[in-house]
């Protein structure tokens, strides 16, 4: 065995054992003809849910950097359900904004920033995690800016655009004696958990394949979707943005890395959406282990978010699979198909709580810089993959 898989699967394990409580999983409704009763299988959840919460001056203290799509409607709403965490700050180009939503999340209007007057936060000691959630080309400067004024960083996904500004990151996070996680929030949602624990189990027998496929239509018309269509901006296409969570579910279900990429790029002649970037990635990831993973991301195809997992036993289906709060997960045996169902919790609390957790306790988060990196370095070579029309070993 490689020993970065060995070493992934160790570290994973050492997840577990420290303390991430366990969940069953129940039936609850056949969606082919038999219905079992429920099966009792573990699942890492990183933040059990009777766990108290800690008392608000205990808890750690967030600023959140661009005040756009994703942190206003789902990040800055979740701190409600945060145990270890509290948004005390925000960092804006749009001071009227800014103040709109200190008003609502009750930050005082002193710990409003600019882009200009950011590394001021060296100067507050309310502020001990800085997010990230600017566009992709901007994520290394305001991570690297925020370890160098004292403060861990919490950085959106894609971690940066080529694998020397993820490096820098990581540089100086270890400088400043920082920790810098990157937002990878299926790796703490509770379905994509129990999938993992499924695979890795040996519930589904032998694995062999796994695929999955996000996309949906990109649409410039939204402000978001504008920077997206702009390859300075973005840094790449569908795959950067959203491909990205096939290649993580490949590589967090399996517990391993790849060791040879194929990928063909298709997009739309003319379609002015895809003048920089691409529309339509498929990409083929061979494991140690031998099983193979057909993965997709799309601009161009209707709204999917979903993960199969095939072994010689049974198939797992987890439709939609990385949604913010809607999951379902279906096994198909030769017992029927079977819906399980599992309590859902909010992954952006739990994930933004796993990060004051780790602060608090001195310890390397799930998603460190390392794992951002290993994603751009992957999605680079599926790139070349693709442009070269070779099967690349990893
Ligand atoms: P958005 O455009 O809605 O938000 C970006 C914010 O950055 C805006 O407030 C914008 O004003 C600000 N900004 C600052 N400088 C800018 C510049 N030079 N150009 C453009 N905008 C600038 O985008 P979003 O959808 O919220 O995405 C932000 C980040 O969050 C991206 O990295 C994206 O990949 C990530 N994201 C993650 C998830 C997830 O599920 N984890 C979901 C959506 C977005």
């Amino acid at each position: 065995m490689f020993d970065s898989v060995k070493k992934e699967l160790s570290r994973r394990a050492l997840l577990y054992k420290a303390g991430f409580g366990f969940m069953g999983l129940s039936v609850v409704g056949a969606v082919g003809n038999i219905i079992k009763p429920a099966p009792t299988l573990a699942q890492a959840a990183p933040a059990p849910s009777n766990e108290p919460s800690l008392p608000p001056e205990k808890k750690l203290g967030w600023a959140i950097v661009g005040l756009g799509e994703f942190a206003t409607k789902q990040i800055m709403p979740s701190f409600a359900e945060c145990k270890k965490s509290k948004l005390v700050a925000l960092v804006s180009g749009d001071r009227a904004k800014a103040e709109k939503y200190a008003q609502q999340y009750s930050v005082n209007p002193k710990n409003i920033y600019n882009y200009q007057n950011y590394d001021s936060i060296r100067n507050n000691p309310e502020v001990d995690i800085i997010y990230i959630i600017l566009p992709n080309a901007l994520h290394a400067e305001y991570s690297i800016r925020g370890v160098q004024a004292g403060k861990h960083i919490m950085c959106e996904k894609p971690m940066a655009i080529t694998v020397a500004e993820c490096q820098a990151m990581i540089e100086a996070a270890k400088k400043a004696n920082r920790k810098l996680m990157i937002a990878y929030r299926a790796q703490y949602e509770p379905y994509n958990l129990a999938t993992i624990q499924l695979a890795q189990s040996g519930k589904l027998g032998k694995l062999k394949l796994i695929t999955s496929d996000h996309g949906r239509n990109l649409n410039p018309k939204e402000p978001q979707d504008r920077w997206r269509a702009q390859k300075k901006l973005a840094g790449g296409g569908s795959l950067y943005d959203i491909g990205i969570y096939s290649l993580q579910a490949a590589r967090y279900i399996t517990g391993e890395e790849p060791v040879a990429i194929s990928a063909m790029i298709y997009s739309t002649p003319n379609d002015p959406r895809f003048r920089e970037v691409e529309e339509n990635v498929n990409f083929v990831l061979r494991f140690p282990s031998g099983v193979l993973a057909n993965c997709s991301s799309s601009y161009g195809y209707s709204n999917t978010k979903r993960i199969q997992v095939f072994g010689s036993d049974a198939v797992l289906e987890l439709d939609p699979a990385t949604d913010y709060y809607k999951h379902r997960l279906i096994l198909k045996s030769k017992n029927g198909n079977q819906e399980q169902k599992i309590e859902d919790k909010n992954q952006f609390a739990l994930e933004i709580d796993h990060l004051s957790e780790s602060i608090i306790q001195n310890k390397q988060p799930k998603t460190p810089g390392e794992e951002g990196l290993q994603d751009v370095k992957l999605m680079q070579l599926i790139y070349e993959a693709a442009r070269t029309g070779k099967t690349i070993k990893v």
